[in-house]
């Protein structure tokens, strides 16, 4: 049930709250121990925002964020610190996220003696060596600064921060999106490698579906602020169920030109609306397909259709029957 609402100022001084973006508005999900969640969407569907939310980096307005029986929610910040460590983030753009005047040994180390990691110096730089060494980066990287290395090394060292630290959760916010092709696969293979080796939970956040439905166990997909398709990566990729999920699949090519000519296209048309206002009743209906008078007044539940593939549709059913007809988006 996890709201995230940003007041949007206005004034001489921005004292005026003249109205709130609804950029997470009452998701629920569960992300099993050792799993990963795979979360996908447009740009500015609340993706990312949830996933700080989780690490607390935005404030809450409403909801639960519950780790081994805990609300993080409710913590005070100072509780909040000894969580901290357990949950960790690697983020999209590797270099901006590494501070350039800072070697890998002092970027490293920084989190473990703020955690109380490493009795001492010589402890924590033995450790950081072990960790470098399991993300594939040679000893002497310690020494080096973020600049001398290549895009995928940075996010291994990206990778080897969040682990130094010893965390049970790494929220992933598009690991390899800044990657080149023939690198995201050899940083997806390290994240995986590393989920077996040391028990690790994911949550990954991507646009690109083909990375998602690789490394990831369940897949949620996001609209505007809510959850709209939920099921195991295999269930979701074989028989997606929500019309906007339809629609995202259906703009990936496929390689094989057969299935590619004979395959259902459903193309979007519209904008994504602003969550700053977002569309009555379904929030999708201004882009639906399918959508019918009663999309637009009133807000569909995410439903379990069966083996938890849950949709947020009024006629997912009916859709997948194939006996509703489409409208062509307009109500
Ligand atoms: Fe489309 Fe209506 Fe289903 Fe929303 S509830 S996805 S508008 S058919």
């Amino acid at each position: 049930g996890v709201k995230v609402h940003f007041p949007v100022k206005k004034g001489v001084i921005f004292d005026r709250v003249v109205g709130h973006v609804h950029a997470v508005d009452g998701v629920s999900l569960k992300v099993e121990a050792g799993q990963t969640y795979g979360l996908v969407g447009e740009s500015g569907c609340g993706k990312t925002t949830l996933g700080r939310a989780v690490l607390r980096l935005v404030d809450i307005t409403e909801g639960e964020v519950v780790l081994d029986g805990t609300d993080l929610a409710k913590l005070p910040p100072e509780e909040m610190r000894r969580f901290r460590s357990r949950l960790q983030m690697v983020f999209q753009d590797p270099l901006g996220s590494l501070n350039p005047r800072q070697n890998i040994e002092s970027i490293l180390s920084e989190g473990m003696a703020a955690h109380g990691i490493g009795a001492n110096r010589e402890e924590r730089r033995e450790k950081i060596k072990a960790i470098l060494a399991k993300v594939g980066l040679p000893a002497d990287a310690l020494s080096r600064y973020p600049h001398e290395f290549s895009g995928g090394q940075r996010q291994r060292i990206g990778i080897a921060r969040a682990l130094v630290l010893e965390p049970d959760v790494i929220i992933c916010d598009e690991p390899v999106s800044a990657l080149d092709v023939s690198i995201q696969a050899q940083v997806i293979n390290l994240l995986e490698d590393l989920q077996e080796e040391l028990g690790l939970t994911y949550l990954v956040i991507a646009h690109d579906l083909a990375v998602v439905r690789h490394i990831s166990d369940v897949v949620g997909v996001m609209y505007l602020g809510a959850l709209v398709e939920e099921a195991s990566s295999d269930a979701l990729y074989a028989e997606p169920r929500h019309p906007y999920t339809k629609a995202l699949m259906s703009a990936v090519p496929v390689p094989d030109p057969e299935v590619e000519e004979k395959r259902e296209r459903i193309l979007l048309t519209g904008d994504l609306p602003s969550p700053a206002d977002p569309p009555s009743g379904c929030r999708f209906h201004t882009r639906c397909p399918w959508a019918r008078e009663r999309c637009a007044t009133e807000r569909p539940e995410l439903l379990d259709m069966g083996d938890g593939h849950r949709v947020a549709c009024h006629f997912a059913s009916e859709i997948a029957a194939g006996e509703l007809e489409r409208t062509g988006g307009e109500v």
